[in-house]
């Protein structure tokens, strides 16, 4: 391992930093010593960074007069920007100071009183996390220590009761929540004692091993999961089902087999099916439930599947905060059982709102009568409900569609079929293969998450070259979702 190179003097430590250490001083001590062992971040943290920019640019907007510190410059330069800034008594956004050791950009400080600021944290969630207190806590410490007299603190987020009409308002989108006494009073004060346990930690020759534990995902999932998880084994005690404890315990214990779980310790049902499995490397199916459920679909039935996006500011009129809004369905619809399914499929396109066109069009294809299967139909159900409530005319159908609503996770929540290789989990992305051998795992868009991506690219950014393929793509996973349903209950079938 490298020597270590940092001194105290050289430690330079951020807010996010801090909140780092405070996480795992492993983490802390790679970030500075081996930073190139740090993954970069993935496809879904660079989106939920960009949308932080966003929403902090309508926070901005509610600041007249406020001016952006430049931070084009060097580090120093920064800070001198800053300072020229506040004596001239107007909002500062992104304004940096530094104390000691410690640095950070406030994202706005906005005068008040004599000589007073507010300090204003925007976040893009939508409600208050414990870790914003001690974001808030680290700059309060810095700010004040800097010579700053601090009045207030606050924390701006998103209020999901904000419906769009017409152009954003920045005052209802956000909202400011007084964080000053808990601040004050608790998170400012244990940073001073928390920042030197980091510079040691830091400037240490090597770190302290915490072993890994459930500060690995909390509050952030850590970067270095995959190489400090490295040690266990394929088939590990972390695919237990829906167990979040038991696993950290049994690795204390030195057990890191799925199969190697004793008998001696109590486990929920369906965590004993799952071990049972493992051990014969048989699937576990009970036929009475199997038959039970099969009975509730009835023909026409309609295998259904949504693609969704959504952001923290509403795009269009009747919509919140963070909506779901469908942009695209995939449906395969079973007349007889001996026929083949036949499919239809809508992509929006252009940058209108998607939802008049995907309403109309699903209602054309589902019908009145039959059974409508989904997998998690919850969450088709409430994109639907959403939408009647954005377009009345659609409600009364939508309430309609409640009676015929067939949730095909149900079978394998319920554990009425389980595999060994569903590894602990009920998606679709693992029943489908084990039930039907087809996969998810070459398709170039193979999961929801890029698929909104995706979509949002070529539709709403001049990034979209490639759109006719990306739209291609599109089809052809959701397709695979519904056809896929058709193929597992035909597999269920066979088991009954
Ligand atoms: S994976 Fe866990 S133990 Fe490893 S550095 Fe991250 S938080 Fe620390």
């Amino acid at each position: 391992m490298e020597k270590n190179k940092y001194t105290k003097n050289l430690v330079r430590l951020s807010k996010t930093k801090y909140l780092n250490g405070l996480q795992c001083k492993k983490l802390l001590w790679y970030i500075y010593n081996e930073p190139g062992v740090i993954p970069e971040p993935d496809e879904d943290t660079k989106a939920v960074f960009d949308q932080g920019q966003l929403v902090g640019d309508y926070a901005k907007k509610l600041f007249s007069g406020g001016v952006e510190v430049d931070h084009t410059g060097s580090f120093d330069d920064g800070l001198k920007s800053t300072s020229e800034l506040i004596a001239k008594r107007v909002p500062v956004f992104e304004a940096a100071l530094a104390h000691g050791n410690c640095y950070a950009r406030a994202d706005i400080l906005e005068p008040v009183g004599k000589g007073k600021w507010n300090l204003i944290e925007v976040k893009s969630s939508t409600d208050l996390k414990e870790v914003y207190y001690t974001d808030i806590g680290f700059q309060y410490y810095l700010y004040t220590k800097a010579g700053l007299d601090i009045d207030k603190c606050y924390l701006m987020c998103i209020d999901n009761n904000y419906v769009r009409r017409g152009d954003i308002e920045p005052e209802k989108l956000l909202k400011k929540i007084d964080v000053t006494a808990e601040v004050k009073e608790t998170y400012s004060k244990i940073v001073e004692n928390n920042v030197a346990e980091m510079i040691k930690a830091i400037t240490a020759e090597n770190y302290i091993e915490p072993g890994i534990g459930p500060h690995c995902h909390d509050p952030y999932g850590c970067p270095l999961t995959a190489k400090c998880w490295s040690f266990l084994p394929e088939r590990n005690v972390f695919l237990l089902y829906r167990n979040n404890k038991l696993p950290f315990a049994l690795i204390k214990d030195g057990i890191y087999e799925l199969s190697r779980i004793p008998e001696t310790i109590a486990l929920s049902e369906k965590n004993q099916i799952q071990i049972n499995t493992e051990k014969t490397g048989k699937p576990h199916s009970d036929r009475d439930k199997i038959r039970e459920f099969l009975d509730t679909i009835e023909l026409p039935s309609y295998y259904i599947d949504f693609e969704t996006w959504q952001s923290p500011i509403p795009m269009f009129d009747n919509s919140r905060p963070y909506q779901q809004i469908p942009f695209q369905f995939s449906v395969h619809i079973n007349r007889c059982n001996n026929l083949l399914p036949e499919h239809h499929s809508f992509l929006a396109d252009g940058t209108d709102d998607p939802r008049p066109g995907f309403m109309a069009r699903l209602r054309e294809v589902i019908g009145n009568k039959g059974s409508i299967i989904a997998f998690n139909a919850s969450f088709e159900m409430r994109i639907l409900k959403e939408c009647a409530e954005a377009f009345p005319q659609y409600k009364e159908w939508v309430e309609s569609l409640e009676g015929r609503i067939v949730d095909l996770l149900q079978p394998f929540r319920d554990f009425a079929y389980y595999h060994p290789k569903q590894d602990g989990s009920c998606s679709i992305k693992n029943v489908l293969p084990v039930l039907t051998g087809k996969s998810y795992n070459n398709m170039k868009i193979g999961d929801g998450g890029t698929a909104s991506r995706e979509y949002f690219r070529v539709t709403f950014t001049k990034d979209n070259e490639d759109k006719a393929k990306i739209r291609k793509l599109l089809e052809e996973y959701c397709a695979l979702d519904t056809l896929g349903m058709v193929e597992i209950v035909e597999r269920l079938h066979n088991l009954k």
